[in-house]
């Protein structure tokens, strides 16, 4: 049992202060002893003075930092958490979880930070807006031009979170809206709250995030949605009835907040007909049930619900995850021996018994009994203690399509064709996450693509990458989470989608000049400088977008092409053979090879001696528009494009468009080229 210490009574954080309800609160009970471990409310919180202080300090302090300056934070931050961890693994035993659940829950939250703090940096510019997309030419004349730009909204992000994952839940919202600029409010779930609160605590307490950009509601979330308006969004997780509940409120009706849901989800797990019981699938299909059954005694969103087989294989199936099942103890999650816990509280046991009677008008009971289990270390009755319970459908069974039991409860049912396979999933309305287990690529392909339209995710397992594999249920924040339909629409991680989601995306208008302006980055047919000094010799401190270098010209001669053609070997009949390059329709006679071309234009634009230019590390956007032929003249127009010095280090990055013409100005080649320059004359490598 953890000996951990929680207050009296939770606390909320707003403006700047720590406040405690003040009404006495309701008590929250410790899942496995009953005992009270804490009360909660936010009784008497001024839920106007929360929301002012998020959009008048804390969303103000995110903007000013940069997505780059964002993501360091979030690492620090994580590096922080990963300093407390130990406290929070204790605090998370009084849940019901064991440690691996809490390693789910807190690694995989600390974890989900890191990622989004490499992403911001990888992903995202050293700015405060992302560009979307190319730049669309609207007019012949290339003076009126349109380019889709990502900007922070100046809202704030209210997270209502489940109490199946007190840390990830927050963490896994907040580092995206963070990302994007959005102050968050968080709303944990009461009943866990106490781990969330112990986390907030830590995160204020460090000072790494601006004051104002976390605030923390413990208890209702009373008047919260009131204060919201078109500029914030509600990110929430939990029941679909609260999901109505919210969709309803006059906030999302009439003030246009957006609202996120995840909510119930009836996930499945379907075997492939080409698995025959001795394959290593039927294996890999049995555990990834019974472990999504088990962990976080099946508290998970993604949890599999229904277990989707052959029919010919079912009794096996059913045999092999009724054996495992056996062997899974249920008791007091501190004890080590334990690998299930207890629910969160007696009110989720009883909801999850009463799921299972409703799923028991079509589906008979195969393991498990709801009402007894033999539990380790605690009293059954006082702890939140449930038996793992495995049901079998009957022939069309409508319950296990529509009946969320969010507890350690799973159905099988059984198919005849591929076609009832996908029928069966799609009954779900809509799911987080299904997973496939085969070993043939035929199934793999129908099954998917019929599977895909009505799921977030879609996992499929088979020998070959099991090893690797992070299982059906753990959701990762590089791919999408969230579902279509029943599962509430939503998409709340996925990379950088998940920070874009928070975000306004516009589309700017105007003359290239304009656009370059407002966006920060060179836009092709705006002015370009020429100075007279090359841009090579200058430091990342000197240099401006649009500073440009026009090179000298160069004639290609046949010499050229052939001496390349042999030096490399590449002797495509279109450089070396000229009957059969004037036979090409695009060439019509012997051209000159693209990477020649590039590789003269290196020749004409780059200034040889040491300085401020590190390293090319690459070209992005690389196009042959026309062909260069024999005796053509080129020349070069270098620009800068783009300018991100990188926040921990003496340099940055510079993009700049290169532009290789011929004699009669057409675009023979257009490319990006991508230096490390330094930062400072000082730091030059001359
Ligand atoms: P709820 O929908 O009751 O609660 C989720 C969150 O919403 C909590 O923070 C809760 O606060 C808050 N909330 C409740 N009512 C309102 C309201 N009117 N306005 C604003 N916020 C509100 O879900 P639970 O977490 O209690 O879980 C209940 C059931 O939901 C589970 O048994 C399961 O079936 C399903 N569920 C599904 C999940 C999924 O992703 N598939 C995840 C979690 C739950 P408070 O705790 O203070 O009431």
């Amino acid at each position: 049992m953890s000996t951990q210490t929680v207050s009296t009574q939770l606390e909320s954080y707003v403006a700047g202060r720590w406040f405690r309800g003040t009404d006495g609160g309701e008590p929250v009970l410790d899942a496995v002893t009953g005992q009270e471990v804490t009360r909660v409310s936010s009784h008497g919180l001024d839920f106007a003075a929360l929301v002012t202080h998020a959009r008048e300090v804390g969303g103000p302090a995110v903007r000013r930092l940069t997505f780059h300056e964002r993501a360091g934070l979030l690492k620090e931050l994580a590096l922080h958490l990963g300093r407390h961890k130990d406290d929070f693994y204790a605090l998370s035993l009084r849940t019901g979880a064991t440690r691996r659940d809490s390693m789910v829950d807190i690694d995989g939250g600390i974890g989900t930070m890191f990622s989004y703090a490499s992403k911001g940096k990888r992903e995202l510019p050293n700015d405060t807006v992302v560009l979307d997309g190319a730049l669309e030419p609207l007019g012949k004349g290339g003076t009126f031009v349109g380019q889709h730009l990502y900007t922070s909204r100046p809202g704030v992000a209210v997270q209502i979170n489940a109490f199946n994952f007190p840390v990830w839940g927050m963490l896994e919202k907040l580092a995206p809206a963070f990302l994007a600029g959005l102050p968050s409010i968080v709303k944990p779930g009461s009943q866990t709250a106490y781990v969330t609160e112990a986390v907030v605590r830590q995160i204020i307490a460090s000072g790494i995030l601006p004051e104002g950009s976390l605030q923390l509601v413990c208890g209702s979330a009373g008047t919260l949605l009131d204060e919201l308006g078109e500029q914030d969004a509600v990110a929430f997780t939990g029941s679909a009835h609260t999901a109505a509940i919210l969709r309803e409120h006059p906030a999302v009706l009439h003030r246009g907040v957006r609202l996120g849901v995840e909510a119930d989800s009836l996930n499945c797990s379907i075997l492939g007909p080409d698995v025959t019981a001795q394959d290593d699938e039927l294996d890999l299909f049995v555990k990834g049930v019974v472990t999504e059954m088990t962990v976080k005694a099946g508290q998970k969103c993604t949890a599999i619900r229904r277990v989707i087989v052959p029919e010919p294989l079912a009794d096996a199936v059913v045999e092999a995850i009724s054996a495992r099942l056996a062997r899974i103890t249920v008791g007091d999650p501190a004890d080590e021996s334990v690998r299930m816990g207890a629910l969160a509280s007696l009110g989720q046991r009883e909801e999850v018994r009463k799921a299972i009677e409703a799923l028991r008008t079509s589906a008979d009971i195969v393991y498990g009994d709801p009402a007894h289990v033999d539990v380790v270390g605690a009293d059954a009755e006082r702890g939140a203690f449930l038996s793992p319970v495995l049901l079998r459908a009957r022939p069309g069974a409508a319950e296990p399509h529509e009946v969320e039991p969010f507890g350690p409860v799973a159905t099988v049912l059984t198919y005849g064709s591929l076609e009832e396979a996908v029928d069966l999933a799609a009954r779900g309305r809509g799911s987080l996450v299904a997973s496939l287990v085969t070993h043939d690529p035929q199934v793999a392909r129908d099954v998917a693509r019929g599977l895909a339209p009505w799921h977030g995710r879609l996992l499929i397992l088979d020998r070959d990458d099991a090893a690797e594999s992070t299982g059906h249920g753990s959701p990762l924040p590089m791919l999408v989470h969230g579902g279509p339909g029943r599962a509430g629409g939503g998409e709340e991680l996925g990379g950088v989608r998940a920070v874009l989601h928070h975000m306004q995306r516009t589309a700017i208008q105007g003359s290239p000049d304009m656009l370059t302006s407002v966006t920060g980055r060179w836009t092709p047919g705006a002015r370009r400088a020429v100075d007279g000094v090359h841009p090579f010799r200058k430091s990342l401190a000197e240099l401006h977008i649009g500073d440009t270098i026009e090179t000298a010209t160069r004639t290609v001669t046949l010499d050229d092409i052939n001496h390349f053609a042999e030096f490399t070997g590449d002797t495509f009949y279109a450089h070396t053979d000229p009957e059969a390059a004037a036979a090409n329709p695009f060439f019509g006679g012997l051209v000159a090879h693209g990477y020649l071309v590039v590789s003269l234009a290196a020749g004409l634009f780059v200034d040889p001696a040491p300085g401020p230019v590190l390293a090319n590390f690459g070209v992005d956007n690389l196009r042959f528009r026309t062909p260069v032929k024999v005796d053509d003249t080129i020349r070069v127009s270098l620009t800068v494009k783009q300018i991100t010095p990188r926040t921990t280090a003496d340099y940055g990055e510079v993009r700049w468009d290169a532009t290789v013409s011929n004699q009669d100005d057409e675009p023979v080649a257009t490319y990006d080229v991508l230096t490390l320059v330094a930062k400072t004359a000082g730091d030059t490598a001359g």
